[in-house]
């Protein structure tokens, strides 16, 4: 359902990012990939976005910390093709009491985890209401309905999309149509994904033991299901709330959490 439109998600050449790509492009997205790695680990991306069915992809290499470089990838992407799915996914961590939180750190998480979304959804989102349909999916997490101690930058970049992603809701809730599909902006909130991101978390949590027990003593903490998601089961919900039929769903922050939440 997705044959003629074209999606970017950040952050794609690597986990949750990379899964969602694979996902839009099963239904026939066009896919404009973008996230750091080797040569390589880029080009690996992009092929097994093509295998999993785009009919083209892309990488665009924007370094989500700059504001200049965010504009020229969007302008890119709208010569290339104009932009129907915007998944701001990227995202980085860094665990550390507040007191000796590296500034830089602060500087980079806000910026690549809250601040970029801000550009990419106010340069696509004009032109998705122009053309009646438009999804704006941002991967937020947990750390955007709930704190953790030792998370300071994270927990405020992922509140802050939450919010911002309400105020888009609503600034674009009247635009298009029930049969165009109108302009949706949600918030996925995954608890634990089975991704590169959380090595060094579980590494933290091994006291000596495997890896196993690193991943035990972390969902046994805050995830009741004592199960991990896997990058595809975000995929899936990304690819829903494209659907025309959820054209009523904006503004929520859905959580993928086992229960986390509901605590
Ligand atoms: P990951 O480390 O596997 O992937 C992160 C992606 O972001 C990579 O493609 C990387 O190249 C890209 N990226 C990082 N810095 C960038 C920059 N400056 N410019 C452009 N791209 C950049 O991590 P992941 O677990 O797949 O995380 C994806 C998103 O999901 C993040 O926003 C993260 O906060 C969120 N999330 C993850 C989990 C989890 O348990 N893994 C839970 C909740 C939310």
């Amino acid at each position: 359902f997705l044959e003629g439109r074209t999606a970017l998600v950040t952050g794609s050449t690597s986990g949750i990012g990379l899964a969602i790509a694979r996902a839009l492009a099963a239904h026939g997205a066009r896919v404009a990939v973008n996230g750091l790695g080797s040569p390589e680990q880029i080009e690996a991306a992009v092929r097994s976005v093509r295998e999993a069915g785009a009919p083209d992809a892309r990488h665009f290499g924007a370094d989500l910390r700059d504001a200049d470089a965010i504009e020229a990838m969007m302008a890119d992407i709208a010569d290339w093709s104009p932009l129907d799915v915007l998944v701001n996914n990227a995202g980085i961590q860094h665990a550390a009491p507040i007191a000796d939180m590296p500034v830089a750190k602060w500087n980079d998480i806000l910026a690549i985890n809250l601040t970029s979304a801000f550009h990419t959804m106010r340069l696509a989102l004009p032109g998705m209401a122009a053309r009646g349909f438009g999804r704006v999916v941002n991967i937020a997490s947990v750390h955007g309905l709930v704190a953790s101690k030792e998370k300071a930058p994270y927990v405020a970049s992922k509140f802050g999309i939450v919010g911002l992603s309400k105020v888009t809701a609503l600034e674009y809730a009247a635009s298009g149509s029930r049969d165009s599909g109108g302009v949706t902006v949600n918030c996925i909130c995954p608890g634990w994904v089975e991704t590169p991101l959380i090595e060094p978390q579980i590494e933290a949590r091994r006291n000596g033991g495997s890896r196993e027990d690193g991943v035990k003593s972390l969902l046994s903490e805050k995830q009741p299901s004592l199960r991990m998601s896997l990058p595809e089961d975000i995929g899936a919900m990304a690819v829903w709330l494209c659907r025309r039929e959820a054209h009523n769903v904006t503004g929520t922050a859905l959580p993928i959490d086992g229960g986390w939440t509901a605590q």
